[in-house]
């Protein structure tokens, strides 16, 4: 089984462990790819679009070839976790685009960049996702404002939802990839086995 982390900007290697570690706990053996070009992707199993910015994430995918793959791995079905800047990608719609910013318009919602204001860059909530407590870190997090009728809601912070899923893909405002708790990396592991 095969990792893709696209490793083109951002958080990459607290992804790669954050994967090694989950891999370790579920007796899995794989192997975690770092995605820098055209032609690797597709053969992995799954994929992580880390955090980093979304508007230099867009420009370097589009640049090295790899945005029109990410869409087709979406449309082969394949799993997809979209953190931070990786949930901006996978919107369908941005309230507050940047200039130029590009998406992948994989899942049907409406993000809002930089949700939490400039007192809230960074900070530390431990909401239920799933009905459970998970310690979620945001950085300059983006929300999901709107979402269609097959998106389902993983999780809020107070109203605002920060967990989504819709068929293959999980897209999360926080970092699951800044804490102990794997639960997202082993979940994408065990979507890409079956
Ligand atoms: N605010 C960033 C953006 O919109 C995302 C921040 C992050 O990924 N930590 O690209």
């Amino acid at each position: 089984m095969r990792v893709g982390i696209l490793a083109l900007q951002g958080d990459v290697e607290e992804h790669v462990e954050a994967t090694k570690r989950a891999m370790e706990k579920k007796e899995i053996s794989g192997e975690i790819v770092k995605i820098k070009h055209s032609g690797v992707l597709k053969d992995c199993d799954a994929l992580i679009i880390p955090g980093g910015e979304s508007t230099t994430l867009s420009r370097l995918m589009i640049r090295e070839g790899i945005f029109e793959e990410v869409k087709k791995f979406a449309e082969e079905g394949k799993p997809i976790m979209g953190v931070c800047a990786g949930l901006v990608l996978l919107a369908k719609r941005c309230e507050n685009p940047q200039k130029n910013q590009k998406l992948l318009e994989l899942m049907d919602i409406t993000i809002r960049r930089n949700a939490f204001g400039r007192q809230r860059e960074s900070f530390e909530a431990v909401l239920e996702i799933d009905g459970k407590p998970y310690n979620c870190v945001f950085i300059r997090a983006p929300a999901v404002v709107d979402v269609g009728k097959n998106v389902k809601v993983r999780g809020r912070f107070n109203d605002v939802i920060v967990a989504v899923e819709e068929e293959n893909l999980i897209g999360l405002a926080f970092h699951p990839e800044l804490t102990e708790d794997t639960r997202f990396h082993e979940e994408l592991i065990q979507r890409a086995r079956t």
